[in-house]
């Protein structure tokens, strides 16, 4: 006996998580998908390809759905991505629960960004290479526990369901990693350069040239005279000869006040 179309669920996936499924669902505009079990809507497009993490929204004609709704045959979805622009500090219909802030966790296939981020005025720590986290879950875990954006290649961690914010890096090479994060939720307005420590993650306060003088070699203290100071590891900042090479990296999503 052969299923007819009202006995399967028909899925309509947009915008450029259509890149994310796998080959045999790339094909057609709408993907007929024979439903075997009671498996939610969750289930069902993880095991095409997408990792939540990716999906902005679940439609029903009008109506939004959760991650935990469970499909019924003859059923039409929409499937959108996450929209760029859009601050996982507002609360959605899929992530009801927004963070307070945007901090990030960098897993160890994007961990340039770690440094990045960091440049950029951004929280930023790389997954702990500890022997408390070394399977996938401890991962998606500590990204949780912890109230970070878990940044990966790694489709099979945000698969996790304790992650509830985090993002399949699309991007090949660290800089564009940076810009894509940035303009996905929305932070140009917040980005701050040189105002985090690259080393340890805490932020930078300036202080008087005298109280870091003994600390310097002779040719920075006579050029420079502005410096700044992590408040834990102690590291002295100053805008040296990686300044500029560092603000120009930065410049494409520089907030557009500070352009000139
Ligand atoms: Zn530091």
């Amino acid at each position: 006996m052969s299923a007819g179309k009202d006995d399967l669920l028909s899925l309509s996936v947009h915008g450029d998580i259509r890149d994310l499924l796998q080959r045999k669902f790339r094909q057609d505009s709408v993907i007929y998908y024979a439903l075997s079990r009671n498996a939610s809507i969750k289930d069902i497009i993880e095991a095409m390809g997408i990792p939540h993490t990716e999906i902005g929204a679940i439609e029903k004609g009008a109506d939004q759905l959760d991650f935990s709704y469970i499909p019924q045959p003859g059923v039409q979805l929409d499937i959108r991505p996450i929209q760029a622009g859009s601050a996982p500090t507002e609360p959605t219909f899929l992530r009801p629960q927004p963070l307070a802030c945007c901090r990030f966790m960098v897993d160890i296939n994007v961990a340039r960004l770690t440094s990045l981020l960091r440049m950029a005025g951004f929280d930023a720590e790389s997954v702990p290479e500890s022997a408390q986290l070394h399977t996938k879950r401890d991962i998606a875990e500590a990204s949780a526990a912890t109230g970070r954006i878990l940044l990966s290649r790694d489709k099979a961690l945000l698969k996790h369901r304790e992650v509830t914010f985090g993002r399949l890096v699309r991007a090949q090479d660290p800089p564009s990693q940076l810009y894509e994060i940035i303009n996905l939720y929305g932070l140009r307005s917040e980005v701050s350069p040189f105002s985090r420590c690259l080393k340890c993650n805490d932020a930078l306060v300036p202080v008087t040239k005298e109280s870091v003088a003994h600390r310097l070699e002779p040719l920075t203290k006579k050029y420079y005279h502005r410096f700044k100071r992590c408040g834990s590891c102690l590291s002295i900042y100053w805008q040296g000869s990686h300044h500029q090479a560092m603000l120009d990296l930065l410049t494409p999503i520089l907030p557009e006040s500070s352009q000139h």
